[in-house]
């Protein structure tokens, strides 16, 4: 099937009750990686590139290698997305060259460092929601900051999503889905130590969803940084100090409080790096690049097939027929017109 809209992946989601990791990718082999792991557990997807992977790809390596995806993986759903889209025409730029879904994250600035008032993010993420549902393209929107930086991009602190005004950003700018604010931050150093409930507000991301119950919440920051890929990247050479990320059942907590999207970047590249430094400890004599990149893709698939189990979205590809954009684009006009 053709790539389809993350809004009718995280319907179905929602129907299901289950979440979708968003998977962030760069090359063709984490593209391969996370296909593989669609197929092997029978998952829809979303995959989705930052502005950093755009620039890296130029755009159209990442394109057709999503061509060569869908091509290749017929049977699995798989919806293309721009992560943390600073400005509304980043947010452009993507969709017309066929994202099926955008971020924009009014919450900073367009320098993506400065934190945006409410009545700026407002201003742009309705000016994208425009412009993407013409289309039937997915929006999401973030309120509040996240800590710590990624590609670049990140105000450093948490500034936790406020329920009153998540009601009343949802209700005028009409994004799809919502990034919240509730304690988890970019980056393989997320807290010092375990995380407990005075770290992840957990009680926030319920209150926001008895609120808001048809947007789909959106948990970022939320790789839970495996100790053992950790040692494993340590083992051979790296030198990552102590980390801890968001456990795997609190993640489960999120999904049954309405988070259907759950961003997962830092676990692939920990998979991806470990095991290329345990060839290059390793095998000294080698030189191809298949030797370590083959390594690389397997164990990223083996995390993310893991993932998709964890998130519940295993088994769940054959449930239901592609919606076009274009029937998107319909059913949102008629739902505009109905206001
Ligand atoms: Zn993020």
């Amino acid at each position: 099937m053709p790539l389809v809209s993350m809004r009718q992946l995280l319907d179905e989601a929602s129907r299901g009750g289950y979440g979708v990791g968003a998977f962030n990718v760069n090359n063709m082999e984490q593209i391969q990686a996370i296909m593989e792991a669609a197929r092997e557990t029978s998952s829809p997807v979303i995959i989705q590139a930052s502005r950093g992977a755009r620039s890296y790809t130029n755009d159209l390596f990442l394109w057709h290698l999503m061509q060569a995806a869908v091509e290749l993986y017929p049977e699995i759903p798989v919806a293309l997305h721009l992560d943390h889209g600073n400005e509304p025409e980043t947010c452009f730029s993507a969709i017309d060259l066929g994202f099926t879904s955008v971020m924009m994250d009014g919450s900073l600035e367009a320098d993506g460092k400065t934190p945006a008032s409410f009545e700026y993010n407002v201003a742009v993420s309705k000016k994208v929601v425009a412009y993407a549902h013409a289309r039937g393209a997915t929006v999401e929107g973030e309120l509040g900051t996240l800590g710590g930086i990624e590609d670049g991009h990140g105000f450093g602190e948490v500034h936790l999503t406020d329920p009153d005004e998540a009601v009343e950003f949802v209700q005028q700018t009409g994004v799809d889905a919502l990034a919240v604010a509730f304690g988890t931050s970019h980056g393989a150093y997320k807290f010092a130590q375990e995380p407990t409930g005075d770290v992840l507000k957990m009680d926030l991301i319920e209150e926001i969803h008895r609120r808001l119950p048809e947007t789909h919440l959106v948990m970022h920051g939320s790789s839970s940084v495996p100790p053992e890929l950790v040692a494993q990247v340590n083992q051979y050479g790296g030198a990552l100090k102590p980390a801890w990320g968001v456990p795997v059942k609190e993640i489960q907590l999120g999904i049954r409080h309405g988070v259907r999207k759950i961003n997962v970047d830092t676990d692939s590249r920990l998979a991806v790096t470990g095991a290329i430094r345990k060839v290059f400890a390793e095998s000294l004599e080698k030189f191809d690049p298949r030797d370590y990149l083959k390594p690389a893709r397997a164990a990223m698939q083996k995390l993310i097939a893991g993932r998709m189990r964890d998130f519940g979205q295993a088994g769940h590809a054959g449930d239901y027929e592609a919606i076009s954009l274009d029937e998107m684009r319909v059913g949102y006009a008629a739902a505009a017109a109905a206001v």
